[in-house]
């Protein structure tokens, strides 16, 4: 065994959470050490959220140029240079990546590139191109991520993962998209504006499982609209390659066919990084699916050993395993926070987007309170006409007794920036006549939540409104 190097304090994985806790602890003075597998970064930065969306606003602006005519522009119809596109996301994402790594070197961390693996209670190796170095600290911090789940069905077809996709440097004909969460939306409407065939399946009955089924009908006619062939209740049974072509057998509710198309791209989920840390070796349990335990201030069940982010199996977004950093460092330093009735927002960024926050109409019906629902459509809204963006609507779910917004699910243009004013008024208790009564500059977007909460288009929530909304 290498000579045992002591540290105060420990983190295991850069995401988002563990690299913010290791400059944080660093910077006020203790002796802290990161270890990062791979780039400097975390996955945000460099291989999902971060690149998805520089490629996103690439594929909106030529669906924007597309859509020239209608705004009374006459343009030359727009050609994608994938190259670029790929230049430009590399540009944004390596721009991040070297503001990451100076704030790494000002904090005074030491960093180790390399794989950690428990050999002991607080004690780890971690194996690195040169060497194997024994570290054993006071605190540790597990915030190793996840990585996409793809079924054994795919091995011999060597299918996309969302990754993948964001590096290769063309537009390929045609996209079997599986999987209908948002990784596998926001991918079949970024392709299908450059160019490509998409098909997307999903094997559920809706797209976006957890949503209302009238928000998920919605994105599911939108991205219809835009030439996505959306296939729901369908199984993918076996798959193969036919040449360069991937082929999928698949199984719908009219029975059995085949598809094919020249690349595959598989978002059906992600497991947890935590097989190569040896976890049984620290006294860390795991739950069925390979997560890590964590108790609501993300404490493992090991003492001094704490799981941020994706590992901990709670909601996979960059916002919440910086929350998660927020909770555990707060403790550290004689705080008492937890992750419990955190908001947990998120946005999917397709065009509409779909932005969300608290609870949904199926949720508000389950808890068998008495609520009231708005909605609007956008294509009330003066700037929603302005801007020559009418799809979609608002809709937000509000308590009968105290007025608070409970939930709301925005499907239209900017809705996450919407969505923002609104979960700040949702956390301050607010009543929703503080929305509908605020001066909001006209016209914006945000105006229009003057409109949703108008009484006039505030329902009291009754079983046949539902069903209306769910027709
Ligand atoms: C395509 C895509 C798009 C996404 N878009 C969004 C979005 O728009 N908004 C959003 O909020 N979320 C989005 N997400 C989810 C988001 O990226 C994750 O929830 C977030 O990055 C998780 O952060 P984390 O800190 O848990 O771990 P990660 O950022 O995954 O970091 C974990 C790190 O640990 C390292 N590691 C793993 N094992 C070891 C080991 N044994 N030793 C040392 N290091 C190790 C890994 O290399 C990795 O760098 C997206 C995900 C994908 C795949």
């Amino acid at each position: 065994m290498a000579d045992l190097e002591h540290y105060e304090y420990a983190i295991i994985g850069g995401g988002k959470g563990g690299k913010t806790l290791a400059v944080a602890l660093a910077t006020a003075g203790h002796k802290t050490v990161l270890v990062e597998r791979d780039k400097i970064g975390g996955s945000c930065i460099r291989v999902a959220c971060i690149p998805s969306k520089t490629m996103v606003r690439s594929a909106q602006v030529m669906a924007l140029i597309t859509d020239a005519f209608k705004y009374g522009i006459d343009a030359t119809p727009p050609v994608v240079l994938m190259d670029k596109v790929m230049a430009r996301k590399r540009d944004v994402v390596e721009e991040m990546t070297s503001a990451n790594w100076e704030q790494f070197k000002r904090s005074g961390m030491d960093f180790i590139l390399g794989t950690a693996k428990f050999i002991a209670e607080k004690t780890f190796e971690v194996a690195s191109y040169e060497q194997t170095r024994t570290i054993k600290a006071n605190k540790i911090f597990i915030g190793t991520g996840s990585r996409p789940f793809i079924p054994k069905i795919y091995d011999n077809v060597k299918p996309l993962t969302s990754e993948a996709l964001m590096n290769i440097a063309y537009v390929p004909d045609s996209l079997l998209v599986v999987g209908g969460g948002y990784i596998g939306l926001e991918f079949a409407q970024m392709f299908q504006r450059f160019g490509s065939e998409v098909i997307l399946i999903e094997r559920g009955e809706q797209l976006l499982a957890r949503e209302d089924y009238d928000v998920s009908d919605a994105v599911r006619k939108a991205i219809e609209e835009d030439g996505i062939d959306v296939l729901l209740n369908t199984q993918v049974l076996e798959a193969s390659r036919n040449g360069v072509e991937v082929e999928l057998k698949i199984q719908t509710t009219k029975g059995e066919r085949t598809i094919s198309g020249a690349q595959v791209l598989v978002a059906t989920g992600r497991i947890p990084n935590t097989e190569a840390l040896n976890l049984k070796a620290a006294g860390i349990d795991t739950d069925e699916r390979g997560f890590i335990k964590v108790n609501d201030m993300l404490e493992t069940s090991a003492k001094d050993i704490w799981a941020l982010g994706d590992v901990n199996g709670g909601p996979q977004f960059t916002h919440i395993s910086l929350d998660d950093f927020r909770i555990v460092f707060a403790n550290l330093n004689g705080g008492n926070r937890s992750r419990k009735d955190r908001a947990v927002p998120y946005t999917i960024f397709i065009e509409p987007e779909l932005a969300r926050v608290g609870i949904n109409e199926k949720e508000a019906i389950q808890s068998k309170k008495p609520f009231r629902l708005a909605y609007v459509p956008m294509s009330v809204i003066p700037a929603a006409k302005t801007r020559g963006q009418t799809e979609g609507f608002m809709k937000a779910i509000i308590d009968k007794e105290n007025s608070q917004v409970l939930g709301i699910a925005f499907f239209c243009a900017e809705a996450a920036e919407i969505m923002a004013v609104v979960q700040v008024a949702m956390q301050a208790r607010l009543p929703y006549t503080f929305l509908r009564d605020n001066v909001f500059a006209h016209p914006t977007l945000a105006e229009g939540l003057n409109m949703l909460f108008a009484e006039n288009n505030i329902h009291e929530y009754s079983p046949e409104l539902a069903a209306l909304s769910h027709a």
